[in-house]
């Protein structure tokens, strides 16, 4: 190489590093930590251990009360119901289908739970935030990818949860109570 070919490697080198730069804290901002997972039709009640599942979500979600989902919420398999997954807040019971038990659902689930520990001036706070996010950012993106959490809101609350965890706007984490660290 003469000088002249030495020195346009270097200079496409370092615009190859400034665009990467430039683009890659953009998209990762709008990146999914945790994608949808397939669900799994050779799962049943027999073959289908729910403990290795709930660990995988704590670990995954870097969920902080963990004590409180295992002593005071029951997680379980159930055949019982036609959906994948269903929850209620007020008796903290999470039942889910074998094949669709996976860390995400429980994700889910567990954040319809929380969500019923927010008083009425939190959900109504929680609402007005995330009107004023869905067209941007990582909340649009779960919007776009997973259109069921255009429900409602609390669909809404319970898939950014799911999809986006940890990488939620700041100002939403504290509507998670038992899931994210409430002084964030
Ligand atoms: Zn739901």
């Amino acid at each position: 190489m003469n000088l002249k070919e030495i020195l346009g490697f270097i200079i496409g080198t370092v615009v190859a590093l400034l665009l990467v730069f430039k683009v890659k804290p953009k998209q990762g901002n709008n990146v999914l930590p945790h994608p949808k997972e397939p669900v799994d039709y050779t799962r049943n009640m027999d073959n289908t251990s729910i403990h290795g599942i709930i660990v995988k979500w704590f670990i995954d979600w870097n969920v902080t009360d963990t004590n409180y989902w295992i002593d005071e919420v029951d997680i379980k398999l159930d055949v019982s119901m036609q959906y994948p997954a269903w929850s209620s807040a007020e008796s903290r019971v999470i039942g889910i289908r074998p094949e669709h038990c996976t860390p995400g659902v429980i994700a889910h689930e567990a954040a319809h739970v929380s969500y019923g520990l927010l008083n009425i001036e939190e959900k109504m706070q929680f609402s007005s935030l995330y009107f004023s996010l869905k067209n941007s950012g990582i909340v649009a993106e779960v919007l776009k990818q997973h259109p069921y959490a255009k429900s409602n809101d609390v669909e809404a609350h319970a898939d950014i949860y799911r999809y986006a965890s940890m990488s939620m706007p700041d100002v939403l984490k504290r509507f998670y109570p038992k899931l994210i660290k409430e002084d964030l």
